[in-house]
């Protein structure tokens, strides 16, 4: 069946738009080779749009962002606005887009690519076979719970990691979803033996449970997990946890995968599903043509798997990366300085990608 995608791009600064650039391009020819209909909108964020707009996120963008089907975004953040408060910086413009658009559950792979075990600072049998991902409750715990404060006259501070059974019950049951569709395994992590709140989450979780007996559910304390990942990664199948928790341990995993550019992830359950690479706008190799696109590219397979419902052409660009990098396409980061490598620029690399898909049999051809 053609589907047919209203997709707003959201460039924003740096290598942003350079590497989403790549991305689109992969989209068009998914959508060329299975006839669906996608349609692209560009708005500003960031940086490009303080200077544009005099806003890091216009209303128009907003607008455009709540009426479109899918958000694919790239960067924000440029060193020209160091100076400004925090609330006036391109990175407020990432916050509010992301309040705005409301999603709670953060998905961000972590995957052991073939041909890129040596990268990563673990030793390649450690990662080998590696395949993590992470579920991050995005809305609650201590980033938004209340009260929080810096009484400076008392020189104290406290914030407040705060959950409802509702909030864990509909990040857990993502998590859950996922499983099933994967290797049915999840591995809630919480603190249970000092925090309420990590109790009330993993009675939450266990009883929420009981609805997959398909999918393995184990528990996990937050200190050991961090352990465990680096120890043994490829144990973990779907990870389930709370915001902080979550940032953290999906920050830790990412050296599996050996550059922060092959980091995809994607927001869901909002108004509209979010979609950005994990990196920021790199703006040390900004504008040389030489940012690895490949986050982004596997950003754009799961808008495709998420709000397109394609998961056989997710899974093709999927594939495709996993051939370029075999074949040894190497953008600059993935080649670490080997003079023996040859560094293919950002598009390069994203063209490779695009012609082993366009080689595959067109999937509306196949069926
Ligand atoms: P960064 O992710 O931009 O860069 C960290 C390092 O990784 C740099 O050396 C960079 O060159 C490299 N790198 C990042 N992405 C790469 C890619 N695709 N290919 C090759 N190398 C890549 O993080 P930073 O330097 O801490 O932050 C730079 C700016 O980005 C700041 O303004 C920060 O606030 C912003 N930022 C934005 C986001 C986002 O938009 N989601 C995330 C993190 C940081």
């Amino acid at each position: 069946m053609t589907k047919k995608l209203k997709i707003l791009i959201l460039g924003g600064d740096g290598i942003g738009p350079e590497v989403t650039a790549e991305a689109v391009q992969t989209l068009r020819v998914v959508a060329d080779l299975g006839g669906h209909d996608f349609r692209f909108e560009e708005k500003p964020i960031g940086g490009v749009a303080i200077k544009a707009k005099g806003s890091p996120l216009p209303d128009e963008t907003i607008q455009a962002a709540l009426g479109s089907d899918a958000v694919l975004l790239g960067a924000v953040g440029s060193n020209e606005f160091n100076a400004l408060p925090p609330s006036q910086r391109p990175e407020a413009g990432l916050l509010k887009i992301r309040a705005e658009l409301g999603g709670f559950a953060n998905l961000r792979p972590s995957f052991a690519w073939p041909g890129l075990t040596g990268n990563s600072p673990l030793r390649p049998e450690v990662v080998e076979g590696a395949d993590i991902l992470f579920v991050r409750e995005l809305l609650g715990g201590l980033y938004f719970g209340r009260p929080r404060e810096w009484d400076k006259d008392n020189n104290a501070a406290w914030n407040t990691m705060r959950y409802t059974r509702d909030e864990v019950t509909r990040v857990a049951r993502v998590a859950f979803e996922l499983a099933r569709k994967r290797r049915k395994r999840v591995t809630s992590v919480d603190k249970a033996n000092v925090l309420e709140v990590s109790q009330l989450w993993r009675a939450t979780v266990t009883e929420l449970a009981q609805q997959y007996p398909d999918v393995q559910l184990e528990h996990q304390y937050v200190d050991a997990m961090a352990m465990h990942l680096m120890n043994v990664p490829k144990n973990f199948d779907v990870v389930l946890t709370e915001n902080l928790f979550g940032d953290i341990l999906s920050d830790e995993a990412g050296v599996i995968t050996g550059s922060l550019g092959m980091l995809p992830s994607a927001t869901l359950g909002g108004k509209v599903n979010l979609y950005e690479p994990v990196h920021g706008s790199a703006p040390d190799i900004a504008g040389k043509g030489i940012a690895n696109p490949l986050g982004a590219v596997l950003t754009a397979a799961m808008l495709l798997r998420y709000s397109a419902g394609l998961e056989e052409e997710a899974a093709a660009v999927e594939a495709a990366v996993k051939q370029v990098i075999a074949d040894g396409a190497r953008t600059a980061d993935l080649a670490r300085g080997d003079k023996s490598v040859k560094v293919l620029s950002t598009q390069e690399v994203g063209g490779q990608v695009r012609n082993v898909l366009a080689a595959r049999t067109p999937a509306h051809a196949a069926r």
